[in-house]
């Protein structure tokens, strides 16, 4: 039965007077407060603040320790130099992420390699993985997307029959578990992003999570352009001003400021992600009878932290196709988006000799797949309209 609604794309009434983002984040008054008292300090960077930050971000994924940096790109960049990728080595990772899980291999020298994804949990495929190592593999990217835990187990099992660091990418899973484990905690080194979008917030921020003091001590090198006044590592000591730039670091650090954000941040995540689910179960139960879309399938043992809800379009019971029905939405004023573009595709990777058809599962998602908004300072309300857009466009495209 169609939906005798016009579509706000035809001229008719959009579900929503005023445009809703597909993600922001939450500042409440003792955010902006701790904010403020370290402006009244005296550390604006390199201060305590950040210590504090990295303990109880160490604390929250049960990791030894944690390693701030300027954003999450920075982040990788460290954890790729910390594992000692160069010129000639290859990096496995996924297509469907966004470039910076594959650019800080470049940063590095080396050459990305893109697995092809799961089709049900559209995480990196194991079985892709390993029949891409050759003599040159030296790491795995992972990428846990939307906030589910990527196949872990197996890639840690893959990492250690082959000698290779696993380098997390979990920008969208900070609070997510994987079996009893919290991410953060599994593979060699974790990458975390505080960008507005993702579970906290730093304005820009990052962390590189680890158990490993080796990692530990040369991404706090790496991040403060190669420098350490450690006097175990001076090869000579000229006085207590003494210190060696030991190896080509770069400034990529965070600083207080970011840090007494993200520290009173971190006091609402759990609550955070509780919004998020209550959100997400409204969603699946609103739309696992529509014929045409598939909801986020979810695997039992993985506890996802959803920073992405990710309809999936069933093309084959639409009479228009992905392009249609994001502009519709659009019109309806709901702010979609589609994450992501595969790495391989963007213009400087085709420079580099990257081919379309080299991941078919995660080629055919990304013609299919739509981000609806997700955040926890929507309200119930919010939430509501995105289901009766969804419906209203979908009721209309339907076959
Ligand atoms: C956000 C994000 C990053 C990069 O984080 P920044 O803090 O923005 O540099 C890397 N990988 C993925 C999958 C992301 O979503």
């Amino acid at each position: 039965m169609k939906n005798t609604e016009k579509l706000a794309i035809h001229g008719g009434e959009p579900i929503r007077d005023t445009y809703l983002p597909y993600g922001k984040q939450w500042i409440d008054e003792k955010d902006i407060q701790a904010v403020v008292d370290i402006l009244k300090s005296d550390y604006l960077t390199t201060g305590p603040t950040i210590s504090q930050f990295e303990r109880k971000i160490a604390k929250f994924v049960d990791a030894k320790y944690a390693v701030t940096f300027a954003n999450g790109t920075a982040a990788l960049h460290g954890a790729c130099f910390a594992a000692c990728i160069q010129e000639n080595d290859e990096v496995i990772t996924t297509p469907l992420t966004f470039v910076a899980s594959a650019n800080c291999i470049l940063y590095q020298g080396g050459k990305p390699v893109f697995a092809d994804i799961d089709p049900n949990t559209y995480n990196i495929s194991p079985q892709s993985v390993r029949t891409l190592i050759t003599e040159k593999t030296k790491a795995i990217i992972p990428v846990d997307f939307t906030g589910q835990p990527a196949d872990l187990d197996e890639i840690v099992t893959i990492a250690k029959e082959n000698n290779l660091v696993v380098i997390e990418d979990a920008a969208h899973a900070l609070g997510a578990t994987y079996k009893s484990s919290r991410v953060g905690s599994i593979s060699d080194m974790t990458m975390f992003s505080f960008h507005p979008v993702k579970h906290i917030t730093t304005g820009e921020g990052g962390v590189i999570t680890t158990n490993n003091e080796h990692y530990y001590e040369k991404l706090i090198q790496f991040k403060s352009h190669g420098i350490t006044r450690n006097s175990s590592k001076l090869t000579e000591n000229q006085g207590s001003w003494y210190y060696e730039m030991q190896f080509l670091g770069y400034n990529y650090r965070m600083t207080d400021i970011q840090a007494a954000l993200g520290l009173s941040q971190l006091n609402r995540l759990k609550r955070f992600i509780e919004v998020r689910k209550e959100y997400v179960e409204m969603y699946n139960n609103a739309f696992q009878h529509i014929t045409g879309i598939t909801i986020p399938f979810q695997s039992g043992e993985r506890n996802s932290s959803w920073h992405l809800y990710i309809i999936r379009l069933n093309l084959e019971r639409l009479s228009v196709g992905r392009k249609d029905i994001f502009e519709a939405m659009m019109k309806e004023n709901i702010g979609v988006n589609v994450h992501y573009i595969p790495v391989h595709f963007q213009p400087y990777y085709k420079t580099m000799g990257y081919r379309r058809g080299t991941c078919p599962n995660a080629e055919k998602l990304y013609e299919e797949i739509i981000t609806l908004p997700l955040y926890p300072a929507m309200t119930v309300y919010d939430v509501k309209d995105v289901i009766r857009a969804v419906q209203k466009v979908f009721s209309f495209y339907t076959k």
